[in-house]
């Protein structure tokens, strides 16, 4: 007998209460997803364990609610504690024939069309983002025309080798490496893709990267032969696609889009950048490059619109001294923008990974 009476409170009861609740990001329930990891009854007081699928913490809020909801009409029940894990899934991705990166869970390749829309910007906003959060991120930046990582680490700063294996630099929380730490970008022209995709593997399979959640790569610039051989040979979960709002930016961005159809490779979204100019001075908003392009883009090939990042003169200056935005002001609205793609990026990802299974090609015979 519990302390007012009744019968005492069972497990069963309180997991009949809690799985039937849909988890938001996935649309799936925590008892299909697996996410209730402890129940502990104490009398009337109920504690439950419940497993995260994405670091961020927009969802754990609704979620929080609906199960205190739950398991208050269980009867019996006065008191309940709900306390929080995160296990970030592995997703696939489209590719089957690329070999995975040992201890990578997720590898988001960040691709534009053409160079100089912000897609080195996003790639490393993105992932401090991401690290802030507590998830273990590494960054390898592909692009040698763009040298971003070597300015995060200092242009000088080199990675050292043990037992014939790389080990990458931090910065911000992020392991990075950088192509620009040993190519020359005036010999870079040269490169093909092939050669390009071999190196690149190289840094994949021989860096130490350790257990990461997520792998955020900086591809080079454009749709070409480089990049096609790179998206075929690497196993990317899913593809974030950077704009800016101007036609020709979009034409390209859906060159990008068609690309990675092509290879069978998820595309997560497009990211329009350079989205609107707030003066700093009145607050009006200036649409510089248009208006509503990225989210048109977005809604005519069937991607999501993952975010939009304003022209942000902070942006350039972080930019140029290899100090991120979200880490220098991740309460700013620039910061907040970043922040809100990395939660959609990392959520995307949790849904590929629970996917529910296809159903086999292959039918086992029955015999007899
Ligand atoms: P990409 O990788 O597409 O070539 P970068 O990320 O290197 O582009 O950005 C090109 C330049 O534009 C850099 O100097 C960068 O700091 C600046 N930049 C990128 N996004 C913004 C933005 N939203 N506001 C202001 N400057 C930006």
């Amino acid at each position: 007998m519990s302390s007012n009476g009744s019968a005492p409170l069972t497990k069963e009861q309180i997991l009949a209460a809690v799985e039937p609740i849909v988890e938001p990001t996935t649309n799936q329930t925590l008892g299909e997803l697996k996410l209730v990891k402890d129940v502990i009854i104490g009398g009337n007081a109920v504690q439950l364990k419940i497993e995260m699928l994405s670091p961020m913490n927009a969802t754990k809020e609704r979620l929080e609610r609906d199960i205190r909801a739950a398991v208050a009409q269980v009867s019996g029940v006065r008191e309940v504690t709900v306390t929080w894990t995160t296990r970030i899934r592995a997703s696939g991705g489209g590719r089957t024939d690329a070999q995975p990166i040992q201890g990578v869970k997720n590898t988001i390749a960040v691709a534009s069309g053409k160079g100089g829309v912000g897609k080195s910007t996003v790639a490393v906003n993105l992932a401090v983002a991401l690290a802030q959060e507590g998830a273990k991120v590494g960054l390898l930046d592909t692009d040698v025309y763009g040298p971003s990582v070597p300015l995060m680490v200092g242009e000088n700063a080199k990675p050292l080798m043990r037992n014939n294996k790389i080990i990458p630099l931090e910065a911000h929380g992020v392991k990075v490496m950088s192509i620009g730490f040993i190519l020359d970008p005036q010999k870079a022209l040269i490169w093909r893709g092939p050669l390009v995709a071999q190196l690149i593997n190289q840094f994949l399979n021989d860096v130490t990267w350790g257990d990461l959640d997520y792998l955020v790569l900086d591809l080079p610039p454009g749709t070409g032969d480089v990049q096609l051989t790179l998206v075929q040979k690497i196993p990317i979960s899913g593809a974030v696609i950077v704009t800016t709002p101007q036609e020709v930016a979009l034409a390209d961005a859906v060159k990008g889009l068609k690309m990675f159809e092509e290879v069978k490779t998820p595309v997560l979204g497009i990211v329009e950048n350079m989205s609107g100019f707030i003066c700093p001075g009145c607050g009006e908003r200036y649409d510089i490059f248009g208006a509503g392009g990225g989210k048109r883009t977005a809604e005519e090939h069937g991607v999501e619109l993952l975010g939009q990042i304003p022209i942000e003169p902070g942006i350039r200056e972080g930019g140029d001294t290899g100090k991120p935005m979200v880490a220098t002001a991740p309460d700013s609205v620039t910061g907040q923008a970043f922040h809100h793609l990395a939660e959609r990026v990392a959520n995307k990802l949790a849904v590929e990974a629970v996917r529910k299974p296809r159903k086999p090609t292959i039918m086992l015979k029955t015999v007899g």
